[in-house]
């Protein structure tokens, strides 16, 4: 089943990411987790891909693990970093004889401190990527989105044209980058339609759960904390279950205000912790009942 077959059914689409363990003794860990998590019946659920090292196996047993023992689509997520063409290759032969057939196509982070320096035998860009992938003709491809621009972009223009050049290569839905305001995400989607994409892009949303934390992802990743949100985290700051609650609280009614406005569905960044993410679900039940 194709990323297009799931976001035509009429129905809202729930997704869980998880990012793999650091260490192999955690592996079973993290496939107890997946598979408490799986019984909301989510329609797929993917796995992060770290910047080198082992982790990348761990990524091909999670995926895997998700597909054939809990028979739930799973999506490996692939990136340029460190792999020459080969590798990719490679790395996608081994998740297709697997029964993995979706992928969320990226140029990827380098290791912390790191700038992206393409293989020389490698892929420079999630375009590049994506293209190569298409043209195997056996996955199906979703892309990153940034409601609040990447990084890197010069404008936002620029990164919704090349966005556009990621979805005329082959791919078949936009996730985005994580946010806390649902206006950003529906402006993102306004300029997107305007620019003639007109996949489904569905809003990536994290529950927060430390304040430290939150300031330290969006910080990495160009997103904003809103003032409000801010402020009330920094009254909850010495009182970590206030934060949880509250993080609950906030991803609930985003996520109910972009599905009240048509978001095609939501996809969860779990942060590999499950209660958080069954409390939302639950919340939301009735958008899938
Ligand atoms: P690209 O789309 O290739 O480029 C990023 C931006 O740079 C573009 O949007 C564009 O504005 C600009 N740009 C790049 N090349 C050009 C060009 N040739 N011309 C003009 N503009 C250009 N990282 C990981 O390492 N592993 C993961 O598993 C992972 N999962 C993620 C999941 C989601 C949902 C999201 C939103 C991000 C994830 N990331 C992950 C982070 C991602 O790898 C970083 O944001 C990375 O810096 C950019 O990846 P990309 O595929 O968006 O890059």
């Amino acid at each position: 089943m194709s990323f297009t077959d799931i976001f035509n059914t009429n129905k809202k689409v729930l997704s869980f990411e998880f990012f793999p363990p650091k260490e192999e003794v955690n592996l079973e860990d993290t496939k107890s987790l997946i598979a408490k998590l799986a019984k909301l019946n989510p329609d797929f659920m993917t796995v992060t891909y770290g910047a080198g090292g082992g982790t990348r196996e761990f990524t091909k047993a999670l995926t895997s693990y998700i597909n054939n023992d809990l028979k739930i689509k799973s999506t490996a997520h692939l990136t340029c970093v460190g792999h020459s063409k080969d590798e990719v290759e490679k790395m996608l032969n081994d998740l297709k004889a697997q029964g993995v057939s979706q992928v969320l196509a990226l140029r990827g982070d380098p290791p912390k401190g790191e700038t992206f320096t393409p293989h020389p035998n490698g892929f420079s860009s999630s375009v590049e990527l994506v293209k190569y992938i298409k043209n195997r003709k056996d996955f199906s491809i979703a892309v990153a989105g940034y409601p609040e621009k990447h990084l890197e972009a010069s404008s936002m223009q620029a990164d919704i044209d090349y966005l556009k050049s990621k979805i005329d290569s082959g791919a078949e839905i936009v996730i985005t980058q994580l946010f806390f305001d649902s206006k950003l995400f529906l402006d993102f989607v306004e300029l997107c339609r305007k620019n003639n994409i007109n996949v489904p892009i569905v809003p990536g949303l994290m529950p927060i759960r430390n304040v430290e934390q939150v300031k330290r992802f969006t910080s990495m990743c160009g997103a904003s904390i809103p003032t409000d949100v801010l402020g009330k985290l920094e009254n909850y700051q010495n009182d970590a279950e206030s934060v949880k609650k509250y993080g609950v609280e906030l991803a609930t009614n985003i996520a109910e205000e972009l599905l009240k406005n048509n978001a095609p569905g939501i996809h969860l960044f779990t942060l590999n912790k499950s209660l958080q993410v069954q409390q939302i679900a639950q919340n939301l039940a009735s958008w899938w009942d």
